[in-house]
């Protein structure tokens, strides 16, 4: 029983090979997939026949000449995921609710909706998550049974191997069992984690940081944080409070922070903290090149660069992707932000890039669940049983 066991490991682990290359590199023919892969052109072939009979892979036309004329060999056919194959549900907890897509293996969404929810307490979430599951996947029930997960994305610490939400100062949750509350309610696999992690992690699946290795994540939205993912892994930390930059003390003596302490760096820095230093629309005056909407943004940008230059000295990442509602304050906020953490910096001096639209907190979320697919684990959640009823 032991080598069907092991036979088992080393055909799932020759999928996730599989599917990864596609992923990466878009299409790619047999003879490519041997060639970068190192297994067996026969492996291969072997992988393949599975993988097209579930549906996850599509072929192409062969290419055309790639053959030529009198030598005989097959043309290649490029071969690619289907993303279409399966669906994922991607929610991120806000204070007023849930932003909700129903979305396809890459995160491009089929469906959004945003479903209000009347409190906070970890209660009500855990049933608005199931009534927006339950939203979602009746539009498409003859597709119930392709759907892998929901990915659940929150602005608090998570500790996976307990399953607790070990801190959401926003909402007062402090050591929720947040896993085992919702796989009671949820009669799907639900994925939960911060939301600058999930917002990272797409990044690196099919995101601008796809080309990286080391990304830095940082989000400047209702609250300030990153996340630093290496080798395609989320940086945790010993109690899942890695990257929260957030709440690192700027004054002591400054105004009391959602955590309960004072001066924390979000208090200055959030996207809601700098708009409410400007009286009237900060968006339209920076538009208008207004002398004072530019000087909040320098200063705000500033302020932010001194904070991550100890964050890029310690990671060094390829690059830092900005991401947040405070992405809309547009290009002179980017370009002052990356100028001060460079001026700081010795050797690390990454470039900081935008990559955020209206939808990355959701996305990222349905990126928690579309990991797995890619993941080792992949394997068994194509049982029957995780079928929704
Ligand atoms: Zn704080």
């Amino acid at each position: 029983m032991r080598i069907k066991g092991d036979q088992q490991t080393a055909r799932a682990m020759n999928r996730r090979l599989m599917l990864n290359l596609l992923r990466r590199a878009g299409a790619l023919s047999r003879a490519e997939l041997a060639q970068r892969s190192g297994l067996s052109p026969a492996a291969v072939t072997f992988v393949m026949a599975d993988l097209l009979a579930e549906g996850l892979v599509t072929e192409g036309e062969a290419v055309r000449g790639a053959g030529g004329p009198g030598t005989g060999g097959r043309r290649p056919i490029p071969v690619s995921v289907n993303y279409a194959a399966r669906l994922t549900i991607g929610m991120k907890l806000t204070a007023g609710g849930l932003e909700a897509v129903l979305a396809d293996l890459s995160t491009a969404p089929l469906q959004r909706i945003f479903h209000p929810i009347p409190d906070t307490r970890p209660e009500t979430v855990v049933a608005h998550v199931a009534r927006v599951v339950r939203a979602l996947v009746p539009e498409a029930a003859t597709r119930a049974a392709r759907l892998v997960g929901v990915g659940l994305a929150l602005p608090g610490s998570y500790d996976h191997g307990r399953g607790h939400c070990l801190r959401l100062a926003r909402f007062g949750w402090q050591d929720v069992p947040l896993g085992q509350m919702l796989a009671a309610a949820v009669d799907v696999p639900v994925w939960v984690d911060n939301d600058v992690n999930a917002f990272a992690l797409a990044q690196h699946l099919f995101g601008a940081g796809q080309s990286h290795g080391n990304l830095l994540a940082v989000a400047v939205g209702a609250g300030l944080g990153a996340a630093f993912l290496t080798e395609g892994a989320v940086h945790r930390g010993a109690r899942g409070g890695a990257g929260e930059i957030g709440h690192i003390t700027i004054d002591p003596m400054g105004p009391l922070c959602e955590c309960g302490r004072r001066g924390c760096a979000q208090v200055y820095w959030s996207e809601p903290a700098i708009t409410a230093r400007f009286p009237g629309d900060l968006t339209a005056a920076l538009a208008a090149c207004d002398p004072g909407a530019e000087a909040l943004i320098d200063e705000a940008a500033a302020g932010l660069g001194r904070l991550l230059a100890p964050v890029l000295a310690v990671t060094d990442p390829d690059v830092v992707i900005l991401g947040g509602e405070g992405v809309r304050f547009g290009e002179r906020f980017r370009a002052g932000l990356q100028a001060a953490a460079h001026a700081l910096c010795y050797d690390a001096r990454p470039p900081v890039i935008f990559d955020w639209q209206a939808d990355s907190w959701s996305r990222g979320a349905a990126a928690l669940a579309a990991q797995h697919f890619f993941d080792f684990e992949a394997e068994r959640l194509f049982a029957p049983r995780q079928a929704l009823n």
